[in-house]
């Protein structure tokens, strides 16, 4: 339905949008979601055919929105991040000039016009000025300028910024409404939201697409890297040299605790393995006394703020990207060799930190990943 191809926008050296490539279907609501400055309305702008992109294509059915604009504009109804509303206009008048550009037959506009005033409930303000309205009106009344003509596909940037929570869930309800009938892309930069309207997620980071799922596989993926936490009550070196013995450990990083002679770590385990029993029974037979194990589920949220804060893809999603994409081997390293190394550029990196980090990929995110846990 719409496909976006190596997209790229330029603000003179500034990469706002980075080398996008995606592909919409029918029938489902895809959440773009990303930080603010993370190029979301920047692109929603260049699918519109609103801005012209530096690079890349975009087709609309087929139709490219920068040679035939008009085949495909007529197949998108656009709520922009700032709606472009007449504020002298009246409701009703303004949309009257809007069916009007989208070209709805003369006769068949005031039904149109009727039918979205009552489907986002401003029908009882139509004869009011815009500028008179509250925000939560006029946002309204953009969308209903974006849903007139019911346009296969609705693009809306940002629907619920500046909306009351009642407004907010009101906004929420119409949209999956419209999701019976048409295709709906948001953009939000929270995640809760997204997660609670879309049925797919496009994670936007600096101009790049980061990761692209249901919430569901998002979640499952990266649940995979399930994390334990625990305490024990020995010298850092030492609970990490217990951790070292036991197989099945991919990753694991050693802090102190907050409290005296007892050092904390961080585990993750290798895929489809369950280590705590190991845990348990090999601190008993070194007679260190375990105080603390628990298991932290990684949510979508943790996806997110990893996905969009640090400068790296997180482990399981790296692995998942190498193997479909760069077709690498998918056997891991022994855990054995990914600690010698990793202990190798720890002592380069950090020879006289309090804390103790290892890890089997290349350190990064560790200094994250300790502060957090
Ligand atoms: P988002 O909608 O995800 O918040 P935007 O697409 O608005 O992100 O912006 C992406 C990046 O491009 C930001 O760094 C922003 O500052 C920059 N940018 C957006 N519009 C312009 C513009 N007209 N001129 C220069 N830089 C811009
Ligand atoms: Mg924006």
């Amino acid at each position: 339905m719409i496909e976006v191809r190596n997209l790229v926008k330029k603000y003179g050296n500034h990469l706002a949008v980075d080398h996008l490539d995606f592909t919409i279907e029918a029938g489902r609501i895809y959440g773009f979601l990303g930080p603010n400055g993370a190029g979301k309305s920047t692109t929603m702008n260049i699918m519109t055919g609103y801005l012209g992109a530096t690079e890349g294509e975009v087709l609309i059915d087929g139709h490219d929105i920068l040679k035939e604009p008009e085949e495909a504009k007529k197949r998108i109804g656009y709520l922009p991040e700032l709606p472009p509303l007449y504020m002298d206009m009246t409701v009703r008048e303004y949309l009257q000039f809007a069916a009007e550009l989208k070209g709805i037959p003369r006769q068949k506009r005031q039904e149109a016009i009727t039918e979205v005033e009552k489907m986002v409930k401003i029908k009882d303000v139509e004869r009011r000025l815009i500028k008179n309205l509250s925000k939560g009106y006029r946002q309204r009344v953009g969308l209903a300028q974006a849903v007139l003509g019911f346009p296969e596909i609705i693009i809306l940037d940002e629907p619920s910024v500046g909306l009351d929570p009642k407004q907010i869930i009101e906004i929420r309800e119409l949209i999956r409404q419209l999701a019976k009938r048409h295709t709906v892309i948001l953009s939000s930069h929270i995640l809760a939201e997204v997660r609670e309207v879309c049925d797919y997620i496009l994670i936007i980071s600096k101009g790049k697409l980061v990761a692209s799922d249901t919430p569901e596989n998002l979640e499952r993926m990266l649940g995979d890297a399930d994390t334990i936490e625990i305490e024990a009550k020995a010298p850092q070196a030492l609970t990490k040299e217990i951790l070292k013995t036991i197989p099945g450990i991919e990753q694991v990083s050693v802090k102190a605790s907050g409290e005296e002679g007892v050092a904390a770590a961080v585990i993750k385990e290798k895929k489809g393995e369950d280590v705590r029993e190991s845990i348990f029974r090999t601190f008993a037979e070194k007679d260190v006394p375990l105080l603390a194990l628990q298991t932290r589920h990684v949510s979508l949220e943790d996806v997110f703020m990893q996905l969009t804060q640090n400068e790296s893809l997180p482990e399981a999603l790296r692995r998942k990207d190498e193997r479909e994409k760069v077709k690498l081997p998918a056997e891991e390293e022994s855990t054995a060799d990914a600690l010698k190394e990793e202990e190798a550029a720890e002592e380069e990196k950090v020879p006289a930190a309090a804390e103790a980090v290892w890890n089997s990929a290349d350190g990064e995110g560790d200094e994250k990943n300790a502060g957090d846990l």
